[in-house]
């Protein structure tokens, strides 16, 4: 039995709040938590979380889940405790893999696909103006991004300037090839009656899904939306824990989930909500922002769910990224494949990580 031996949460100039896990079997798991603040998050890994998991047998991933979570869940069972939670988790998992020398999407199940189209996530359309968004687009595609998705990222507001929207998404169609799949993500900058508004001309533009349209606490709000239109209506990014599924997928009903593993718990829960995915009968097209060990832990979950065949959400490669690991994964042709390596199959490069530490 390999005992954990310490746990360690550090932040990084990227952005980033690595968690790694070491045992006492000579094997290291890396994790990550969402990074909405990396000190914050670190701080909770460390102090939460360590002295909880100890000691314990890394391979015991639900009971260490139930630990940390029923262990913690006074100090908030959304945002902070659960994304915290995610990152010892998915580095938990990494431990088991490369223990058992298998991928992970082996130990989660066994794989329906490895290889992945990518969809180009392009935030910031509120701030632009559309031959703006049309430039990223286009850089996208001489990247090898074939799926994107544009997202308007604004900060609380409603129904500044639909047209605006409308005609930001037109151009990005019109310049993408028919079946090139584009998604307009609304970032719950509508009205429950603008939303259905702009989601049936959305749809008549071809528009591949419909992201977050209302208010993600609005509940009977994204149901009528979703009620409303026959574009595939999505939400999930903002829950957390297979309890909040549960209540979005009774109430909402969105068309499409969306669980974020380094949000909603980590690999551990993420298979729970799929599996109420799957009693429902939703498909799952994760949010992910993190572009290398969060998606890692994504690709690996989604590679387990026949019902996640959509485009992969993918920020894009980033050399500051990728330089933080020895085997950093391939984007090519518009796709990522899992490669066949125990664990997540990411390798920190030692010099790299100590040059990139915040101090
Ligand atoms: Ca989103």
């Amino acid at each position: 039995m390999a005992k954990i031996t310490d746990v360690r949460a550090y932040p990084l100039r990227t952005r980033t709040a690595l968690v790694r896990v070491s045992t006492d079997a000579g094997v290291e798991g890396i994790g990550e938590c969402s990074p909405m603040n990396v000190p914050v998050m670190c701080h909770f890994v460390e102090t939460a979380l360590r002295p909880i998991v100890l000691g314990g047998d890394p391979l015991d991933t639900e009971r260490l889940w139930d630990a940390m979570y029923y262990g913690t869940h006074k100090l908030g069972t959304a945002g902070t405790q659960p994304s915290c939670i995610a990152g010892v988790d998915i580095a938990l998992w990494d431990v088991k893999g490369k223990l058992l020398g298998q991928p992970l999407h082996r130990l989660l199940g066994g794989a329906v696909r490895t290889t992945f189209t990518m969809y180009k996530s392009i935030g910031g359309g509120g701030a632009m103006a559309p031959d703006e968004m049309l430039e990223r687009v286009r850089e996208a595609w001489d990247q090898g991004f074939r799926a994107f998705k544009i997202r308007m990222d604004w900060h609380y507001r409603q129904d500044v300037d639909p047209a605006k929207d409308l005609e930001m998404f037109r151009l990005c169609r019109d310049f993408l090839p028919a079946e090139i799949p584009l998604s307009f993500d609304a970032n719950n900058g509508y009205s429950v009656p603008m939303a259905i508004r702009q989601g049936r001309k959305l749809e008549a533009l071809g528009a591949a899904h419909f992201e977050e349209p209302v208010a993600p606490t609005n509940y009977e709000g994204i149901r009528q939306v979703a009620d409303a239109l026959d574009l595939p209506v999505s939400a999930g990014e903002h829950e957390y824990t297979r309890w909040q599924f549960r209540d979005l997928i009774l109430t909402a009903r969105p068309d499409i989930l969306q669980p974020d593993v380094v949000k909603c718990g980590g690999l551990t829960e993420a298979l729970r909500i799929k599996a109420l995915a799957e009693t429902w009968d939703l498909p799952v097209m994760p949010h992910m922002t993190q572009p290398t060990i969060g998606n890692a832990a994504s690709l690996h979950l989604c590679a387990t769910i026949p019902l996640s065949a959509r485009p992969h959400e993918y920020t894009g490669p980033r050399a500051d990224l990728d330089g933080l690991f020895t085997d950093p994964w391939e984007f090519r042709d518009g796709t990522m494949t899992i490669p066949d390596r125990p664990g997540l199959g990411l390798t920190l490069d030692e010099r790299a990580l100590e040059a990139g530490r915040e101090r």
